[in-house]
């Protein structure tokens, strides 16, 4: 089963963010309730390992803290635009640590920490076949925008399905921040 876990991004934000759709040509957006920030891709994982991976993951203590997306960014794969995002405003320290520490549990149940730095976000659309210059026509055309402040009192483990209506994330745990 594939694996990732992520942030949950609350039902009013996304709402908000799924306003910023447009119909513009090889767009795909992420529908309204899909939204998250990933903290650790796990990939195909095999079913056996999620008692340990559970347990790992229940293992992790951090005070609640709250976020804030503030402006629009684009990662691009070979000279285009491929993922366009919501962003988090100010990163509150609490952040990073809840990333290292879910790293850290996973590297202890043998999952390889992402040499990556650490960019979190939320993605909105997935692009394919947009030149970068009619990309940056579309920014431009876009107005800014800022989310309300949101809680984040859990973190979860998902599985990704995908079928004929698009992925689809089931919730396999939800790990708790304390007050
Ligand atoms: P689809 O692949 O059908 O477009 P998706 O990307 O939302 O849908 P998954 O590929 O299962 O679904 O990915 C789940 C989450 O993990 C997404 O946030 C995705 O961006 C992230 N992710 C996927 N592959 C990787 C990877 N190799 N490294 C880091 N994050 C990844
Ligand atoms: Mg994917």
């Amino acid at each position: 089963m594939r694996l990732f876990v992520a942030i949950p991004i609350p039902a009013s934000i996304s709402r908000a963010l799924i306003e910023l759709k447009s119909n513009e040509r090889g767009f795909r957006w992420v529908p309204e309730g899909n939204h998250h920030i990933t903290l650790k891709f796990l990939g195909e994982t095999d079913p056996s390992s999620i008692p340990e991976i559970h347990r790992a993951l229940s293992e992790i203590h951090l005070q609640r803290f709250s976020l804030r997306l503030d402006g629009l960014g684009s990662f691009s794969s070979k000279g285009r635009p491929s993922v366009l995002w919501a962003g988090v405003g100010r990163i509150p320290p609490h952040l990073p640590v809840l990333h290292r520490k879910v790293l850290d549990a996973l590297w202890r149940v043998g999952f390889e920490p992402e040499r990556r730095s650490f960019h979190p976000h939320v993605t909105l659309a997935r692009i394919e076949g947009v030149s970068s210059q009619a990309f940056s026509a579309y920014r431009k055309k876009q107005p800014a925008f800022v989310s309300d402040d949101f809680p984040v009192g859990n973190f979860t483990l998902y599985q990704s399905r995908s079928g004929s209506g698009g992925v689809r994330y089931g919730a396999i745990g939800s790990y708790g921040l304390y007050e």
